[in-house]
């Protein structure tokens, strides 16, 4: 089962891949977490795409297809996957067609998280995030058991550099402008599917489920 989450910044694509993830066995694959982690480690790929995403920018085309085209043709890929914040513009799109077409891939389905841009921003300037393992937590809607504390690996949580509100409201815009548009993108190729991502994030799981109950072999 091969999917893709498309959605506004805080949307809560991350949080249902992760449970996809758990659910169906497949893995997640979040570019801003890849990037992130090469931000991290100080690698040649991290001091690149550093100044875009604190900006609240796109990293170049390039250089995000890149690390999703080594990731795809790792082994764990082969029975499905979940692509969580990529493609995020036409070129990304066009160019993950492509990559698939030579893996002898193809996508299943591609769901539409849709949350209204007051609330994402509600979301994202209290989401917490792990900086060991990732996890993802929100203060009021999912708040870890104790404070600052990952309730998985108990590592430490802190707030990302670009979820300040200034960042937040130009990543919105960005996504209007470059991401958007790939709605109709997949609506065209009669693999879209829209989910009411204002439910809770059970309600949006549930819907998500529903969906992919289609595809699961
Ligand atoms: P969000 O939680 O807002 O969906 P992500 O963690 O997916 O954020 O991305 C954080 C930042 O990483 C983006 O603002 C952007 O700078 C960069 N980034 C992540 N994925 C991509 C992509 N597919 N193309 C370009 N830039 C990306
Ligand atoms: P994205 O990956 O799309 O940027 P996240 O999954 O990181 O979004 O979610 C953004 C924030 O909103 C996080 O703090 C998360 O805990 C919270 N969140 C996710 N889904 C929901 C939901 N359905 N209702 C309320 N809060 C949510
Ligand atoms: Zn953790």
């Amino acid at each position: 089962m091969n999917l893709i989450l498309l959605g506004a910044p805080g949307a809560g694509k991350g949080t249902q891949a992760k449970m996809i993830s758990e659910k169906y066995g497949i893995p997640q694959i979040s570019t801003g977490d890849m990037l992130r982690d090469a931000v991290a480690k100080g690698t040649e790929l991290g001091r690149k795409a550093k100044e875009y995403m604190d900006r609240g920018e796109l990293v170049p085309d390039e250089v995000v297809i890149g690390i999703v085209k080594e990731r795809l043709q790792q082994p764990d890929c082969r029975k499905g996957f979940i692509l969580d914040g990529f493609p995020r513009t036409i070129a990304q799109a066009e160019a993950l067609d492509k990559m698939l077409g030579d893996l002898g891939m193809k996508i299943d389905a591609v769901i539409n998280v849709a949350v209204p841009e007051e609330e994402v921003v509600k979301r994202i300037v209290n989401r917490r995030t792990c900086r060991k393992c990732g996890a993802v937590y929100h203060l009021i809607y999912n708040p870890p058991k104790e404070d600052n504390k990952c309730d998985k690996c108990g590592g430490e949580l802190y707030q990302r550099d670009d979820d300040r509100e200034e960042t937040v409201r130009e990543r919105y815009r960005v996504y209007r402008e470059n991401t958007e548009p790939l709605i109709d993108y997949y609506r065209r190729k009669g693999v879209l599917f829209d989910v009411d991502g204002t439910k809770d994030i059970k309600g949006v799981f549930q819907e998500i489920d529903e969906i992919l109950k289609k595809f699961a072999d």
